[in-house]
């Protein structure tokens, strides 16, 4: 089996008492059923104060308002001060870990929804790195997973990494270039998709390994007036939509209210949306808001490796889920998505504070928006559905969003 993890990983530390948003509340903590019966097994005053907390029918932490039950007034927890840390269920054992298994192949992450994490992930001007680490053992899921699929989608993250971190480009470039792979690929996935294990043969992956290198060697420009081309053809088949949508502002403007309808996790969430909402859209005309745009991004241009991480964080939290679903595009999407709300989010936060705008910023807009989203199971598949369905998502729009 093979274990990758980013070259920072080990090196994450809680700071507990001392973390801006600890993680201790705002979501409902789900407790594994081993750690449910070692509560229901706890004897004398220790075990009446744990299962005083727990919430055994829906099999999470009960909470004081927004905070976990053993959240203490010191910003630590009761379970660990009282009786040790051996008392933590896996979820919280674990946060901000967090491991996806495909098969062979098992790939550790830090969340960016930790404000210690974020940082490691986004204050950093070097460019990402991964460590992997070969163990003899095959995993008892290796079936689980068509190995053929995933060595091709562990290529194309790769060139969607280079893409990336080729900072020659202005990062909207390389952020455009990545959702035209993603967009060329995806057709060849889901003709490979059908055909039925006996019949995966080479060449529907070599198909997709054609496009995803022409994509990356042949010229820019042509490559996206094709791409807009055929984007724009599908987009004016969908006249209902097309009133919706017109420019970046009206995009993001849309894209703020889906976030809306999203599963609350945050109470807070939904005001700072509509702060966002109204600086950046309700009152401002286009061209003052592109205006505003292009000056952040100016303002922003030395630290583009902040959005480059950013980007690269949810590539490589979601692409290659592909291999399970075949909608390698939608996670491309979502990780675009992802990138741009957060940049939005800055944009509307540097304008309200004086056109200033620090990495601890950019690391607040990030673990905030990943906590509404990586937080909550049906949000993510919600959105998913979305970015697969709903037009307003097309890649033309996206493009129009950059
Ligand atoms: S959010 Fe991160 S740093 Fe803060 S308490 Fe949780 S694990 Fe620790």
């Amino acid at each position: 089996m093979d274990y990758r993890m980013p070259s920072y990983y080990n090196e994450f530390k809680c700071i507990a008492d001392k973390c801006p948003a600890t993680c201790c509340a705002g979501w409902a903590i789900v407790i594994d059923d081993n750690t449910l019966k070692k509560y229901n097994a706890l004897q004398g005053s220790h075990g009446e104060f744990v299962r005083g907390n727990v919430d055994f029918k829906e099999q999470i932490f009960k909470r004081n308002g927004e905070d976990c039950a053993f959240l203490n007034k010191n910003g630590l927890c009761d379970l660990i001060t009282k009786m040790g840390d051996e008392m933590l269920c896996n979820t919280c054992r674990r946060y901000p870990r967090h491991f996806e298994e495909y098969g062979n192949l098992v790939e550790a992450a830090l969340s960016i929804s930790c404000p210690v994490a974020a940082k490691m992930i986004i204050d950093n001007p070097a460019k990402d790195k991964f460590l992997i680490r070969h163990i003899d053992k095959i995993s008892p899921r290796e079936k689980e997973v068509d190995p053929y699929l995933l060595e091709t989608l562990l290529f194309v993250r790769k060139k969607l990494f280079e893409i990336m971190s080729d900072r020659d480009i202005s990062i909207n470039a390389r952020l455009e270039k990545v959702i035209s792979v993603g967009e060329s690929i995806q057709p060849s996935i889901y003709k490979y998709s059908r055909l039925g294990l006996k019949a995966k043969i080479k060449k529907h992956r070599d198909e997709i390994l054609d496009k995803v290198k022409e994509k990356c060697t042949t010229s820019h420009n042509n490559k996206m007036r094709n791409m807009i081309a055929r984007a724009k053809a599908l987009h004016e088949s969908l006249p209902e939509v097309q009133e919706k949508q017109g420019d970046r502002q009206g995009l993001m403007n849309s894209f703020m209210d889906m976030l809306l309808g999203l599963e609350n996790i945050n109470s807070d969430w939904p005001e700072l949306i509509e702060d966002i909402k109204s600086t950046l859209y309700q009152n401002v005309t286009v061209e003052e808001y592109n205006r505003l745009s292009m000056e952040f991004e100016a303002y922003m241009k030395d630290r583009e490796y902040e959005y480059e991480h950013i980007m690269n964080y949810f590539l490589y939290t979601y692409f290659l889920g592909g291999v399970y679903d075949y909608n390698v595009q939608a996670m491309v999407k979502m990780s675009l998505l992802s990138t741009l709300i957060i940049r939005e989010m800055g944009l509307a936060h540097w304008i309200k504070n004086n056109k200033e705008f620090c990495v601890e910023d950019n690391i607040r807009m990030s673990y905030l928006y990943s906590r509404q989203l990586e937080h909550s199971d049906d949000n993510l598949m919600s959105l998913e559905g979305l970015l697969v369905a709903h037009p307003i998502f097309s890649a033309y729009n996206l493009l129009k969003a950059i």
